[in-house]
């Protein structure tokens, strides 16, 4: 007998005949012998019809009645799955996540979780009841309720899978798994069998929103293979495990497209030491999360700093920077929310030259202008213009994963 934790993502609990459905793949692994734990996100879409309620009511929220909030997501959804199970007489009870000991740090809305009782849970378990854990929330050492950033059932999954070290640690999704490209965008694309932490992280900061990132980080930490796959079929999907030898020999993995990001350009900003450190600590301050960033050395007296931020952050950034545009000496702040980033990533790129010039020659010949670019082990990253962003990706898959040459 193992002990297998499975967590049901929104989609596949949007509504009572999906929550059945999970319920009668739930009974099958019981029957099997196993013990079951699964984490279960909010219905479908609810956590974003909550927030929007809560945009109905006030510009400001406090975090704390946010996180209140957000959290009768999720515990709509336990019962309702343990209420299914009962149905099939199979014995099941359901939890918040304050109940089983999900204890987290105080940051409201995006809390980290610092320990997981096990007690409860296993108490349940050993009188054979499938344990239920509402996703995304716990407690503060206030005994606040928290929730632990957008997507975050997937924590609570990969920290549960952790704490009562499961056997395996199954991730369904809508999806059959995480594939080489997002399919909608590119026919070609496949399900990637398997692919390492790493991957799959930086897949996952660059658009791929299969899972949630922190999730990822921890599976990692610990080295918890992850089971990625669809609850609408029986097929094996992808595993997320620790890197190994054979992994080299793919020389890219995947490819991403990030939309939600803006460009903001700092113009003729003084080139003297402290000026960047000024403007980058406002940011920081301001809470502003910046992703690449370029600057110009010019021979002048003066440069350009452009960097990226998400687009949420786009507007409150201009504001704070034109704050100190006269103390600072720079001219003005703008901003251009028609970009997008694509990037390629994979851990073959360690030991093979010659990615980077591949993906802009590629770029290049089909007359797409790239106007960042990043670098790290593993992956590189160019922002286009959006219009250009699909044509991008679909050029990269060709030129990099299924192989044919794209036409000139
Ligand atoms: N319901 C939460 C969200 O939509 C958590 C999750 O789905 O994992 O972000
Ligand atoms: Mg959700």
């Amino acid at each position: 007998m193992s002990l297998i934790v499975q967590k049901y993502g929104g989609s596949s609990v949007a509504g009572p005949a999906r929550i059945k459905r999970v319920a009668e793949r739930v009974k099958r692994y019981k029957k099997k012998g196993h013990a079951l734990v699964i984490v279960v996100s909010a219905l479908g879409d609810t956590t974003d019809e909550l927030l929007e309620l809560s945009r109905q009511v006030t510009r400001s929220p406090s975090r704390r009645e946010l996180d209140m909030l957000m959290s009768t997501g999720e515990q709509a959804s336990v019962a309702l799955l343990a209420m299914a199970l009962h149905e099939l007489s199979c014995d099941a009870i359901s939890f918040t996540g304050a109940q089983v000991g999900i204890l987290t740090d105080a940051a409201y809305t995006r809390a980290r979780i610092v320990s997981v009782e096990t007690r409860r849970i296993r108490e349940e378990l050993k009188k054979n009841k499938v344990v239920i854990v509402a996703g995304f929330q716990g407690t503060n050492p206030d005994g606040e309720i928290t929730t632990l950033g957008r997507g975050g059932s997937d924590l609570t999954a990969v920290a549960l899978a952790k704490a009562l070290s499961a056997d395996a640690c199954e991730i369904y999704t809508d999806v059959e798994g995480i594939f080489t490209a997002d399919p909608r965008l590119v026919k070609t694309a496949r399900k990637i069998d398997r692919i390492s932490y790493e991957e799959m992280l930086e897949l996952a900061s660059s658009g791929a929103q299969v899972m949630q990132s922190r999730s990822i980080e921890v599976a990692g930490k610990f080295d918890i293979p992850v089971h990625v796959r669809s609850s609408f079929s029986n097929k094996e999907g992808t595993w997320i495990v620790k890197e190994d030898r054979s992994m080299e020999g793919v020389l890219i993995r995947g490819v991403s497209v990030n939309r939600d990001e803006a460009k903001l350009t700092v113009t003729a900003v003084p080139n003297r030491p402290g000026v960047a450190g000024k403007i980058f600590r406002t940011l920081a301050d301001g809470g502003v999360n910046v992703d690449m960033i370029i600057q110009n050395i010019g021979k002048h007296a003066s440069t350009d700093i452009s960097f990226t931020v998400p687009k949420s952050d786009a507007e409150p950034a201009v504001k704070l920077l034109r704050k100190i545009a006269g103390k600072m000496g720079f001219r003005d702040v703008s901003f251009d929310a028609n970009i997008a980033k694509v990037s390629v990533v994979g851990v073959g790129m360690r030991s093979h030259a010659g990615v980077a010039a591949g993906m802009f020659e590629a770029l290049g010949k089909n007359g797409i202008n790239i106007e960042m670019i990043s670098t790290s082990e593993i992956k590189i990253s160019c922002v286009v213009k959006k219009s250009d962003a699909e044509k991008a990706v679909r050029l990269l898959h060709d030129e990099f994963i299924s192989g044919k040459k794209p036409k000139k």
